[in-house]
């Protein structure tokens, strides 16, 4: 791609993290993957869009874990120059007084079918610049506060100078998640600091569903690092008491959503008076289905990767290539775990998996609540249980987690087959999302804003067993896409009443649906595979999620 043909590309996607490819580690888990979804459909769907990010030269962090399940990070450099060139254009951002260079490396995502979305990482490893300045772009989410903060001038401001300085002609700059923010007060000086021109192009996507967890930045750090900002401006529309990323991207910008619609409720319970929408996450189908199934997939149902809807036809397969197509599936997940640990799982038990973040409210252990009942359940009904999940290096929390369930493991190991693998990533996502019959997710409400494995999970006929957050809301229907662990939210329980039947659920519908359908009714089992797919897979995929943002957001 060349400067005139960066012109077509009228919308911008700013992201702190993009999951292009498995060994380009500039992303660190659910959020990059959305990213790389939004990219990935885009560039099938030919929607003009340009993406923004850091380039994360030392990557997020190589995971090993000890045998009392303690985390250990590597770094994880790479070489950005293996994948993608290093564009002339230099621009500039002040950070405390200095002049910080920023260059940026062009990927070039190419769809299978057509159109190509161009990324920019934008780089201060840069000759001129501070030893210091030079590793603003090394980590994702390393260091601290002030690293952070550095972090997101380049990635908001430095990112809006380096597409005017490449020729781009942007109409709207979407912000997934806060950490772009900034981009809206470059686009304020650019505008005379006129608040409506600067709504007319933003749009912003909020992520997180806790108060607490959004990027705030004291004022004394905003004034050290960006010396030159109006204070009152930033005070006006981002808090009086800290910088809000959050709160600033919800004042400047037109059109603001959550990522389903549960999601929204919460959002719009935080932040009363704004208007929120909602557009439920999705994936990209053809990343997110294994071998098997697209072979099966694109004998029965031709055009299904770039019109997911065709998937709601999966009547038309026959049982047996399903169950086949799954069997290979899982195959080859067991295999590799078995390749990996010598724990010596088998193809024909119930396999359940897990793999996610091991942060708190992701409640990993959950399924270990009542272990006696766990094997209890087990000596009538085998089955066999695979984890994984990398802790962010400064979550203790979330670190023991991963040693509570290496501890249950260890508990348990002379009656149920439990692994834990480490260094989740995207080839092992896949691998696990289809591999296992039953993909779990036990996440403490309303903390999951939409969660997306569960939907790769049923790209590959895999049947989800999950707690009523997030896109679950939207996608269960009991019996037949799947199974609930607790309440509905409209039942309105209090957090005990709401554990308790949890608790029951998990267990109950294990020992008496889901196992008992497992073994002994196939037939039952394959048509709820099927589900999966044609009621599950058809909506919640990116390509869905695209058309609606250009509809509704971008146009
Ligand atoms: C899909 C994915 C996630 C997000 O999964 P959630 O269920 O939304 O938590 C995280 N990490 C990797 C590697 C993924 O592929």
């Amino acid at each position: 791609m060349n400067n005139e043909e960066f012109q077509k590309q009228k919308i911008a996607y700013f992201s702190m993290e993009i999951a292009l490819k498995n060994d380009i580690f500039t992303y660190a888990g659910g959020l990059g993957v959305l990213a790389g979804d939004t990219i990935r459909s885009s560039a099938d769907l030919n929607i003009p869009l340009v993406a923004v990010s850091l380039i994360s030269k030392k990557g997020y962090f190589k995971q090993e874990i000890t045998e009392d399940g303690r985390q250990i990070e590597y770094p994880q450099e790479w070489d950005p120059s293996k994948y993608m060139k290093l564009l002339p254009e230099t621009i500039e951002v002040k950070i405390k007084n200095e002049k910080v260079k920023v260059k940026a490396w062009l990927y070039e995502w190419r769809s299978l079918i057509g159109g190509v979305v161009p990324v920019l990482f934008l780089d201060t490893d840069v000759d001129g610049n501070s030893e210091e300045n030079r590793a603003i772009t090394h980590y994702l989410y390393g260091g601290d506060e002030k690293y952070r903060l550095k972090q997101e001038i380049v990635l908001g401001i430095g990112g809006v100078r380096m597409l005017e300085a490449l020729g781009f002609r942007i109409k709207k700059y979407h912000m997934n998640e806060g950490h772009c923010a900034l981009l809206a007060l470059e686009l304020l000086y650019k505008n005379g600091t006129d608040v409506d021109k600067v709504r007319e192009s933003c749009i912003f996507t909020t992520h997180t569903p806790v108060e607490a967890a959004h990027d705030k930045f004291s004022y004394e750090l905003i004034s050290e690092l960006l010396g030159e900002a109006d204070l009152s401006l930033l005070k006006k529309y981002g808090g009086q008491d800290k910088f809000n990323m959050t709160l600033f991207a919800l004042n400047m910008s037109n059109y603001v959503n959550g990522v389903a619609q549960k999601h929204r409720e919460v959002v719009g319970g935080m932040f009363p008076g704004y208007t929120v929408h909602a557009i439920t996450n999705g994936v990209h189908s053809y990343t997110w289905t294994c071998d098997s199934f697209k072979r099966i997939f694109n004998k029965y149902l031709p055009g299904w990767a770039n019109e997911p809807d065709f998937l709601v036809r999966v009547d038309v397969i026959p049982e047996e290539e399903i169950w086949h197509a799954h069997q290979e599936a899982k195959k080859n997940l067991i295999d590799y775990v078995n390749n990996v640990t010598n724990i010596n799982m088998d193809y024909n038990t119930f396999t359940m998996g897990f793999a996610r973040r091991a942060t708190g409210y992701k409640r990993a252990t959950f399924l270990f609540s009542d272990p006696e009942r766990l094997k209890k359940i087990n000596r009538r009904y085998k089955m066999q249980l695979i984890f994984a999940g990398k802790a962010h290096p400064k979550d203790d929390s979330g670190k023991r987690i991963i040693a509570e369930i290496f501890d249950h493991i260890k508990k348990l190991k002379d009656e149920i087959k439990i692994v834990y693998l480490p260094n989740y990533d995207l080839d092992l996502a896949l691998k696990f999302v289809s591999g296992v019959d039953v993909w779990l997710n036990t996440p403490l409400r309303p903390l999951e804003a939409s969660g997306t494995s569960g939907m790769k999970a049923a790209h590959n006929g895999v049947i989800n067993f999950s707690v009523l957050d997030g896109w679950w809301v939207e996608g269960c229907i009991e019996n037949v896409t799947g199974w609930a662990i607790g309440p509905h939210p409209n039942e309105n329980l209090s957090s005990w009443d709401t554990y308790i039947r949890e608790k029951d659920d998990l267990y109950n519908k294990l020992e008496y649906v889901i196992l008992p359908m497992f073994y002994n009714q196939r037939d039952a089992w394959i048509q709820m595979m099927k589900n999966s797919i044609g009621k599950i897979a058809y909506y919640f995929n990116s390509h869905r999620m695209m058309r609606r943002y250009v509809t509704e957001a971008y146009l």
